[in-house]
């Protein structure tokens, strides 16, 4: 029995069906009923909201600003008609300004702080890796925003550096350069000391060496460097295959030990500043971020025994986001707070450089994804939805097959005990018409209504639902977005994102509901939702009214979702909004890079939108020569080309209809 095997129903509630159902009463399981007013905890904002993210007494989702603690929030669902009214419709991603500050100034706040408290003889210089968001938009703010932190930028890539090169970088800031590397990206690196950058070239392998040799013999400089060293505790979570010793960065043990024979014979090692060491992204286990700390240390030590005169320690990424808000090292969660991640690791530190008698190094982290994350919240409008369940009781006439009739009989026995036997009857009485028909016996009236009873039948089966059953009844609502360009980590690695509808949370949620988008993929959809302390397959929502939009908002997409992003059925960027919040319940657009157009995106898979008129034009016009269409057909065709090239990819229709 393949739930999803029902057809939906065609007509739906706006028309009567709430009337028939008891009041108030028809969410799928009565014991997820909250009894509280509001429900913003059926979604768990109480876990991961972190007082930024609230409802008010409206029920519509706020964003509170983190410097106003006690202004007023910003309702989620007054920002999407005041966009709208400036012509700027859903989907939309929206970068809060002030949440990115907030992550910044928590990460160099609490690693200050931890210096402090421990005594820790350094301090700390972190750099954003430019890869978990590189819109010029983010790294602006970042670099202007962490001016005051000697906040500085990591490049993975020759592109990332170049934009890095690009910025206005504080004089005690650091340029980190990870990555492959080639001769033209170690000369930029080397060069760009001359513009006042600390750019450290991180060395990844021994090939690398060389051409750095090369590079600062042909240039009569001397450059900045740092090793990757490979350390072998592995951590848990979502990458941890490519942990340790399989990891595909970084010098092993002998490696490293040739490398410093040869920066000793060839007088590079006094060059030699940074250690880095990278664990991977989202560690869940602040265990792990000690033992790796640990290990890096013990690196340090030897390398500086060895003669290399190291000042600063780079411990990469892996700063976890807590996106369940459970608090427990899992895929999507972690057990530590940044807090606690800054305070292990300056007091591992600490400890093992006192031990070893050596002089603490600066403090270097690559932390992306808890720098970003939270700061973006991708929103898009439900365009419809297609419901499982009828309120209409289809007439039944003597000529119908029995089946329409006993199918319609199981109404009898639905409630009290024998609710179970009403559901397996109902799935056997359907599946047998579906049979009959198939086989010529049954004809599409009489199919078409069997389906209508079952749908009528559902919607009485849901309110007495079990667990196992929930699939039955579970609604299909239409997200206007595309899974593949604004959520990619949903799709590629099952990323959990808090996701749920920004308004009317002061209604009780009358459906079960998972999230297509609007692509041709099957993929395309989200069916793993967080929900309090659970993950569930289906999110709770409202019954869609008639022209009122229904926005559904995911959050803490901030960090790697913007430049994974696909193109797939050429659903481009969507419109991209950062907004100041004034802590009086207002905002303002700091800037707006509209959605890519039709016409941009062709570009993109090298069509050129011009040639494309330009065939359309030929085509109609032989056409109307050849006295097959008037010359008006012509004229309507292409503004309605012409029109749509310079369009949005999206659904462009903004009210709601049930499908
Ligand atoms: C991706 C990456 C990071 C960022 O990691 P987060 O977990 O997002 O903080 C840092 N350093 C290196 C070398 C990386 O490849």
């Amino acid at each position: 029995m393949n739930p999803s095997d029902s057809p939906p129903s065609q007509r739906l509630l706006a028309q009567g069906f709430c009337a028939l159902l008891p009041s108030q009463d028809h969410s799928i399981s009565e014991a997820d009923q909250p009894t509280d007013k509001i429900f913003g905890e059926t979604y768990g904002l109480h876990n991961w909201g972190d007082d930024l993210v609230t409802v008010d007494a409206t029920g519509a989702v706020c964003l509170g600003d983190p410097t106003f603690p006690d202004g007023q929030p910003t309702p989620l669902p007054k920002i999407m008609a005041d966009l709208s009214d400036r012509g700027i419709v859903a989907p939309v991603l929206l970068r809060v300004d002030a949440f990115l500050d907030r992550a910044l100034a928590q990460l160099n706040t609490a690693f200050a702080e931890a210096c402090t408290a421990t005594r820790y003889q350094g301090v700390y210089r972190g750099v954003f890796p430019i890869k978990v968001n590189q819109q010029a938009e983010v790294i602006k703010q970042l670099v202007r925003s962490g001016r005051r932190f000697n906040y500085g930028l990591e490049a993975g890539s020759k592109p990332e550096l170049l934009i890095a090169l690009a910025q206005d970088l504080p004089s005690d800031a650091l340029l980190i350069c990870n990555g492959f590397k080639d001769e033209d990206f170690i000369r930029l690196a080397i060069l760009s000391r001359h513009l006042g950058h600390n750019t450290v070239i991180v060395i990844e392998s021994l090939d690398e060496f060389d051409i750095i040799q090369r590079v600062s013999a042909d240039l009569n400089r001397r450059p900045l460097l740092g090793v990757r060293v490979k350390l072998t505790e592995r951590v848990t979570g979502k990458w941890q295959e490519s942990s340790g010793d399989r990891s595909t960065f970084g010098l092993s043990a002998f490696e490293l030990m040739a490398l410093i024979t040869r920066m000793k014979n060839s007088d590079f090692l006094d060059c030699l500043v940074l250690q880095h060491s990278h664990l991977g992204s989202q560690v869940p286990d602040i265990i792990d971020v000690r033992r790796a700390t640990t290990e890096a240390c013990r690196f340090y030590t030897e390398l500086t025994n060895l003669g290399a005169p190291l000042t600063h320690i780079d411990l990469g990424g892996g700063l976890g986001v807590d996106y369940t808000g459970a608090r427990r090292a899992d895929d999507n969660s972690v057990n530590y707070s940044v807090d606690e991640y800054c305070y292990n690791i300056v007091e591992t530190l600490r400890y093992a450089l006192d031990e070893a008698e050596i002089p603490h190094p600066t403090i270097v982290t690559e932390s992306g994804r808890f720098v970003v994350a939270q700061s973006s919240i991708f929103v898009f409008n439900v365009l419809g939805a297609t419901l499982y369940d009828a309120g209409e009781k289809p007439d039944l006439y003597p000529e119908d097959h029995h089946l329409l009739a006993d199918l319609m009989a199981v109404e009898h026995y639905i409630d009290g005990a024998r609710h179970q036997e009403a559901l397996n009857d109902a799935v056997y009485y359907r599946d047998e018409m579906r049979a009959l028909f198939r086989r010529g016996q049954l004809n599409l009236d009489q199919l078409s209504r069997g389906e209508q009873i079952f749908l009528y039948l559902s919607a009485r089966l849901k309110l007495r639902d079990t667990e196992e059953n929930a699939a039955f009844f579970i609604d299909h609502y239409h997200g206007n977005f595309s899974l593949f360009q604004s959520l990619p980590d949903v799709w590629a690695i099952d990323q959990l994102h808090p996701i749920l509808p920004l308004q009317r949370l002061n209604e009780a949620p009358t459906r079960h509901a998972i999230i297509n988008d609007i692509t041709c993929d099957s993929d395309g959809k989200i069916d793993r939702f967080i929900l309090g302390e659970d993950i569930a397959s289906a999110l709770p929502v409202h019954d869609l009214v008639d022209d009122q939009p229904y926005y559904v908002g995911a959050f803490f997409v901030g960090a790697y979702q913007e430049t994974l992003g696909d193109l797939h059925n050429l659903f481009g960027d969507a419109n991209v909004i950062t907004i100041s919040l004034d802590g009086a319940g207002g905002f303002s657009i700091v800037n707006e890079t509209e959605a890519d157009s039709i016409a941009e995106v062709l570009s993109y898979v090298e069509y050129d939108p011009r040639d494309c008129l330009d065939a359309v034009r030929q085509k109609i016009e032989r056409a109307v020569v050849a006295g097959l269409v008037e010359a008006e057909t012509r004229r309507l065709m292409i503004s309605a080309y012409k029109k749509a090239l310079n369009g949005s990819t999206y659904f462009e229709q903004p009210a709601p209809r049930q499908a």
